[in-house]
């Protein structure tokens, strides 16, 4: 595939160098495949990957071509960083969390428990140190990573049965995102790994007791309220998780300078683009749920106050033993401890006045 878009690129470098003037008509100079780790159904996180490539080839104005893929279709939703790292494909759309069975280091660039919020994420990759960190671990595996979306804070997911306290975790089959079930299973609870499409029926069985996915507009698609009547808050482990756009190291490097510029350009507005869309779309879908009968429920204090201990010795124990999660965690969690000092002052002061009033 590389090695096609290297002599189709030669190939048009040989013409302009003849001084023969190119064909005029819209023919893909660089044509890619993105594989999607999402359904298609998914239209905030799927469609961000469609929304990255209609920007690329607008701005290449159609030289450079993108074709996306949902999970599964040509690559399956969790083999995206092999295909990219042996180079079948030239880039993935996924949540970098789902490969911390590789490495730990993948969840910092996506969300751990009690991590960063979508703002803060974003100020740790583009003006902090993430994004320098996270793509030169990420060259262990040939990619190189843009930030393509955030979902921001999580809700924490849907419940067949009241959580009163730490008790109710013992023992609870839960379908938990990615790295989450490190923190989950100390607590006592059943960590189990179940692709989207798949959650609703285990979940309408009683095969799991509780699941979670992403917010109301997504699980509000899925069904879940139809299945489980308590939908707890806040999703404690995923605080603001980054979407990346993974490119083979050597497609990446083989585009011209223009088209570089043009994906990090189009990479930037789906960045911003996905995160605009949930908080635009959850609102509504979270009064529809409500009002169909959903029981909103904080988790009690003593889950909280738990799982934000347990995590806490976990990354104690990544760093001990984990050269490349100890390098990057101790810059996130600096940043993480000063972005909230500042945020408590300015974010959190206005936006709990704001919650306050009748508006
Ligand atoms: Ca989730």
């Amino acid at each position: 595939m590389d090695r096609r878009s290297l002599i189709k690129n030669a190939g048009i470098a040989g013409v302009l160098a003849a001084g023969v003037a190119p064909a005029v008509h819209a023919q893909a100079a660089v044509r890619w495949r993105l594989s999607s780790s999402f359904p298609k159904a998914l239209d905030t996180i799927f469609g961000a990957a469609d929304v990255f490539a209609a920007k690329v080839k607008a701005m290449s104005g159609g030289k450079f071509e993108i074709s996306t893929h949902a999970g599964g279709e040509i690559t399956p939703p969790f083999g995206v960083v092999d295909a990219v790292q042996q180079g079948s494909i030239e880039c993935a759309h996924t949540a970098p969390y789902y490969f911390f069975g590789k490495n730990e280091a993948f969840a910092l660039g996506c969300a751990i428990p009690f991590g960063l919020n979508s703002r803060q994420m974003t100020a740790w990759m583009y003006q902090g140190n993430g994004l320098t960190l996270m793509r030169e671990f990420y060259a262990k595996y040939s990619m190189t990573s843009f930030p393509m979306g955030n979902t921001g804070a999580q809700m924490g997911g849907w419940y067949r049965k009241e959580i009163k306290s730490i008790k109710d975790i013992k023992g609870l089959k839960m379908r938990i995102g990615g790295f989450a079930g490190k923190v989950f299973e100390p607590m006592g609870g059943v960590p189990q790994n179940i692709p989207g499409g798949e959650i609703y029926t285990a979940l309408e069985k009683g095969t799991i007791d509780a699941a979670e996915w992403v917010g109301p507009y997504d699980d509000q698609k899925l069904g879940f309220n139809k299945v489980a009547p308590f939908y707890y808050y806040p999703g404690w482990w995923e605080g603001g998780p980054q979407l990346d756009l993974l490119i083979n190291q050597k497609a990446f490097d083989a585009l011209s300078a223009e088209n570089k510029a043009i994906v990090e350009s189009a990479a930037a507005y789906a960045h911003t683009d996905m995160q605009a869309k949930y908080d635009a779309r959850n609102p509504a879908a979270l009064k529809q749920l409500v009002g169909a009968g959903t029981k909103l429920r904080p988790f009690p204090n003593d889950v909280m106050a738990e799982a934000f201990k347990v995590s806490q010795q976990l990354y104690s124990e990544l760093s001990a033993k984990n050269p490349e999660w100890a390098k990057i965690y101790a810059d996130y969690a600096k940043f993480r401890a000063d972005s909230n000092l500042w945020f408590r002052f300015t974010e959190a002061r206005f936006d709990s006045f704001m919650q306050a009033q009748k508006l």
